[in-house]
């Protein structure tokens, strides 16, 4: 058990601590080793019920009467408590998921930080416009828009990512004056668990935010159908997304849907291939691959193909396994047995239809869900391991001849969250990146979305975006008042 970090394991509903109501709890395990790391708290749709029934009295209370300014000043709060605490936020982070501790503490709290600190910026700059020339009438008129929020908002979260995507959702949402419900993935609470305990330090009121940890079919499926719910963001697969989106619908319930991706990396010639083989594998491998804008199709022109995959082979072998803890360790486990068998039978499926292992391909053996990072050669768009997302550390290596056949890859999926374009070559890189049906483009090398921009895609990478303006606008609605003088 965790006892060192001692993450609280209740629900926080209405800014106490409490046992769900039926008495039932969920274990979590470390993935790598699959120790049993904490026993939660396991609600359902009635302590769903509850934590809504509090966002929406604090929504139209407490919150409602907090200054703007005063919201920026919890957010800002919220986020040095997490500088604070940002070795124990990682270290949960990297237990519950598997991952490396060093890419949590490194990558996304840092990102989930700057992510609150930018929406505390806004809390008090949500003006609306006023229109005072007379109408099309003709008559004097004083008209003007307010900048409303639109109420509770249902948050549910993947476990791959929790502490960054738990921030790109609590920001915007708490800046625009909404309150929350949380959901966090079964598989990786933890983290998140702990983030209340510094919401509650911070002094937000109670209420504002509500952590319900719970089964997807049971307490995430009652906060989407729940009645007081004003939106939904949700980030996980395709295919919950569409769940969601289609239960949304019977009530006009606006969705926001952050989805899986297949993201293409298109390599001209010219690049640094070695500089380019670290940043893809960083790409690729990182989270083990378990990321939705994992650098999964590496488009690469066919003159530099052959020492490029070389380059990737001799980076994904130097990728060291091993336990989150451990410092050496530059690979982690993935989530659970499910997953190893889902990534193993794509490995499979690559085999089978006539791609060339370069690396990888196979299982650790000994405990933990450890997959060795995987390379496939002579790979065409058509095959299921080019076309449908594995999340999982697997990269295939498709070459082409022109710059018109890489765009047409890339395009060439179901799939637009992210892409990535290696070129050294200014023109190149702006014509390329106008061209690929991607929410994000990335020139040389990849990173986290930028709070003060957008993230988000299109097809199966779902609809609507996170982080910048547009995630404010989203959990806003614009309200015209016209006065006759
Ligand atoms: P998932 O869809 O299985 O689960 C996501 C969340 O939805 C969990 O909290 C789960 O409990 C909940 N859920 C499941 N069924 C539900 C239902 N019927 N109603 C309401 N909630 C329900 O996804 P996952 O396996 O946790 O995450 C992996 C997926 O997330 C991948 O496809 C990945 O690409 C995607 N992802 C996308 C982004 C992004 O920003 N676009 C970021 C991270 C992960």
């Amino acid at each position: 058990m965790l006892d060192d970090a001692n993450p609280k394991s209740q629900l926080f509903i209405n800014g106490e601590w409490v046992s769900a109501l039926d008495g039932g709890t969920a274990d979590v395990f470390c993935p790598a080793d699959q120790r049993l790391i904490a026993t939660i708290s396991l609600g359902r749709a009635a302590d769903i019920d509850l934590a809504v029934q509090a966002a929406d009295a604090a929504f139209k209370g407490a919150w409602a009467d907090t200054p703007a300014r005063q919201r920026g000043l919890l957010l800002s709060r919220l986020a040095d408590l997490m500088e604070r605490e940002k070795e124990v936020i990682a270290r949960l982070e990297a237990l519950e998921i598997g991952r490396p501790y060093r890419e949590p503490l490194m990558v996304d709290i840092p990102s989930a930080i700057s992510t609150l600190r930018y929406f505390a910026g806004w809390a008090d700059k949500l003006d609306g416009r006023v229109l005072s020339s007379p109408d099309h009438f003709g008559r004097p008129v004083h008209a003007y828009t307010t900048r409303i929020p639109v109420g509770v908002v249902g948050a549910i979260l993947p476990w791959n990512a929790p502490t960054m995507i738990a921030c790109w959702k609590l920001a915007p949402a708490l800046a625009a004056g909404c309150t929350v419900v949380l959901k966090p993935a079964l598989e990786a609470p933890l983290a998140i668990l702990y983030l209340a305990r510094l919401i509650e330090e911070a002094g937000f009121p109670a209420g504002v935010v509500n952590i319900v940890a719970g089964t997807g079919p049971d307490a995430g499926a009652a906060l989407v159908s729940h009645p007081l719910v004003a939106k939904i963001s949700f980030t996980g697969s395709p295919a919950t997304g569409r769940a969601i989106a289609c239960k949304a619908a019977e009530s006009f319930t606006p969705v926001t849907l952050e989805l899986g991706g297949k993201a293409p990396q298109l390599v001209f010639p010219g690049v640094d291939v070695a500089q380019t083989a670290l940043a893809l594998a960083l790409g690729i491998f990182s989270n083990q691959g378990e990321i939705c804008a994992a650098g999964s199709r590496i488009l690469v022109h066919k003159s530099i193909e052959a020492e490029l995959t070389a380059a990737l082979k001799a980076e994904a072998e130097a990728r060291v396994l091993g336990h989150p803890l451990d410092s050496g360790t530059t690979m982690g486990a993935l989530i659970s047995e499910r997953q190893m068998e889902t990534v193993s039978g794509y490995i499979e499926s690559g085999r089978a239809e006539g791609a060339r292992i370069v690396t990888g391909g196979a299982a650790l053996d000994g405990p933990g869900h450890f997959m060795r990072p995987t390379v496939f050669a002579d790979v065409t768009n058509s095959m299921r391991i080019a076309r449908e997302e594995i999340f999982g550390p697997v990269a295939v290596v498709i070459g082409f001849e022109t710059e018109e056949e890489a765009i047409a890859l890339a395009n060439d999926s179901q799939y637009g969250l992210s892409a990535n374009i290696f070129t050294e070559d200014l023109r190149t890189a702006h014509r390329v990146a106008a061209k690929v049906r991607a929410g994000t483009v990335w020139v040389n090398g990849g990173g986290t979305p930028d709070p003060r921009s957008v993230w988000g895609g299109g097809g199966l990478s779902g609809m609507g975006r996170e982080l910048g303006l547009s995630a404010l606008q989203s959990h806003m609605t614009e309200k015209s008042i016209c006065v006759l003088l």
